[in-house]
């Protein structure tokens, strides 16, 4: 049975109404809106919220997601000067950058999203990005460590054993824990995250055993959240994850000793970014 976590209400007002319309009008899109992100209100109203960048298409597949999948259309030169005036517009003061992935691009969008990067910091906005794998590719990776955003995440998804069959063939469990211990080798000063979903059919002991080789990549911040099926087309839940559950998922990641670890159904990614960003550079 649906537990009573999921019935969250869409988010609405005046205000959310006239942020929507600023950013149709500059073709832009926050995964806050897309996503139907119950944590809408809570983020924008605290000055956070996540933009998707590198176009609207995704070039893999990952059985959990509800990005479009198919022919990726061409990078929009514009894309920096326009999510900067939306951050602008929206008031806000940390902003997370994530990206559909682009196989079909030389680089792998790494540039673009390193301009977007620039051109937020250099407005005096904490950037913080939710990065793809660019296929374990060094030089595309030091494109974005180079550029020294607040946070560089990038999510595990979940446990290895189901990884084949909830993300894309290209992507991997190992190919991801190598890449944020690349990025924290690379620069240790450097902040870095990652996430897990829940409800997929991973076992207590697997998620115990996932945390701790995020810990071992040197992950400082874990956030651990409830997959929720964003429409049939995506996978199916196997199982909505109690509260109490979550909460000692929590416990051990603090034991384990990430600098902060965000665990409840409606946690997501960016979830209190600004907040553990801040607990992560205190350490
Ligand atoms: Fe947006 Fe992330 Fe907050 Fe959801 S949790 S509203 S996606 S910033
Ligand atoms: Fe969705 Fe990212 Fe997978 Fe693309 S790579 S399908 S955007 S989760």
């Amino acid at each position: 049975m649906r537990p009573e976590y999921v019935k969250v209400p869409l988010p609405s007002g005046e205000n959310y109404t006239k942020i929507k319309q600023t950013l149709r009008e500059r073709t832009l899109f926050t995964v806050c809106e897309e996503a139907r992100c119950p944590n809408v209100a809570e983020c924008w109203g605290n000055g956070t919220a996540t933009f998707m960048i590198l176009g609207s298409n995704c070039t893999r597949g990952c059985r959990f997601c509800a990005v479009t999948h198919g022919n990726p259309i061409p990078l929009d030169p514009d894309e920096p000067e326009k999510v900067l005036q939306s951050v602008k517009v929206m008031g806000l003061d940390y902003v997370v950058i994530t990206s559909v992935d682009r196989d079909d691009l030389p680089d792998q969008g790494s540039s673009h999203f390193a301009s977007v990067i620039r051109k937020i910091k250099g407005s005096g906005v904490l950037v913080e990005v939710l990065i793809p794998d660019f296929r374990g590719e060094k030089s595309l990776i030091d494109n974005i460590i180079n550029e020294k955003p607040a946070v560089i995440a990038h999510n595990v998804e979940t446990v290895e054993r189901l990884t084949p069959s909830v993300r894309d063939g290209r992507a991997g469990y190992g190919q991801s824990l190598d890449l944020l211990r690349y990025v924290k080798e690379k620069n240790p000063d450097q902040i870095t995250k990652s996430s897990i979903m829940m409800g997929l059919g991973e076992k207590d002991d697997e998620v115990i055993q996932t945390m701790m080789d995020l810990r071992n990549a040197g992950v400082d911040i874990l956030t651990i959240g409830q997959y929720l099926r964003p429409s049939r087309k995506q996978m199916e839940v196997i199982e909505y994850c109690s509260s109490e559950r979550f909460a000692s998922f929590e416990k051990t990641g603090i034991k384990m000793g990430f600098s902060f670890v965000a665990s409840g159904p409606l946690v997501r990614t960016s979830y209190r970014a600004a907040e553990a960003w801040a607990k992560g550079r205190f350490l």
